[in-house]
């Protein structure tokens, strides 16, 4: 079995806290999807860098010992800090328009891709075999600045969806006021929306009300 080396990562993650991540999940798009418009009218998210380390934690892209690590860091370099979570909206706008538009427009894709080895191209680190359970994994540990290492899981999981093909199942939410971005694991690849309990709901209401009004 092929593990690519954010699965290895989530999976020495898992090791302590197991995280299970149902399959038609993305990683990446659950990052866009923490900007403002698809957030709305919550607002943004990562409202600063400890609400953004909260979340990477709890998507399983840092573990605790990272967490806490990286936490104690701010503290000392706030500016650092505040850099870091600039630098995370800035790969996250990035993102989106890899999801929305990355399909139909290959400028966009070329731009996600620089986007991409800038992130991978600044995180120096070692490669490692690491066995969990009886399982081997590989395993990518960042060395140096550890705010810079941060963003790896998100660019490797975006890079996932573009060396397996699959841009052509992710795509916006069918409901105009929403933002969200979805990865389409359905078997015929017809789904619409990013969840069928409140978006897809509001759609079949909608369509309901039309039909008892042309009825009428
Ligand atoms: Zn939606």
């Amino acid at each position: 079995m092929l593990v690519s080396l954010f699965d290895a990562r989530r999976a020495t993650a898992g090791d302590r806290a197991p995280r299970l991540v149902p399959a038609s999940t993305r990683l990446w798009l659950d990052f866009v999807n923490t900007d403002a418009a698809a957030q709305l009218p919550g607002g943004d998210l990562l409202r600063d860098f400890e609400a953004l380390l909260v979340w990477f934690h709890q998507h399983g892209a840092i573990d605790d010992e990272r967490a806490a690590g990286i936490r104690r860091r701010a503290v000392l370099q706030p500016a650092a800090a505040a850099a870091a979570l600039v630098d995370a909206r800035r790969v996250r706008a990035s993102l989106r328009g890899l999801a929305e538009k990355g399909q139909l427009h290959e400028r966009v894709r070329d731009d996600a891709v620089v986007e991409i080895n800038r992130v991978l191209g600044r995180s120096a680190g070692t490669r490692r075999l690491d066995r969990h359970a009886g399982l081997y994994t590989r395993a990518f540990v960042p060395t140096g600045d550890a705010f810079a290492g941060l963003m790896i899981p998100m660019v490797e999981s975006a890079a996932d969806a573009l060396v397996n093909d699959e841009l052509a199942r992710v795509r916006r939410c069918a409901d105009p006021r929403c933002h969200r971005v979805f990865f389409d694991g359905t078997k015929n690849g017809r789904r619409r929306w990013c969840d069928m309990g409140t978006c897809g709901n509001r759609a079949k209401a909608a369509r309901h009300r039309a039909r008892s009004v042309t009825a009428h």
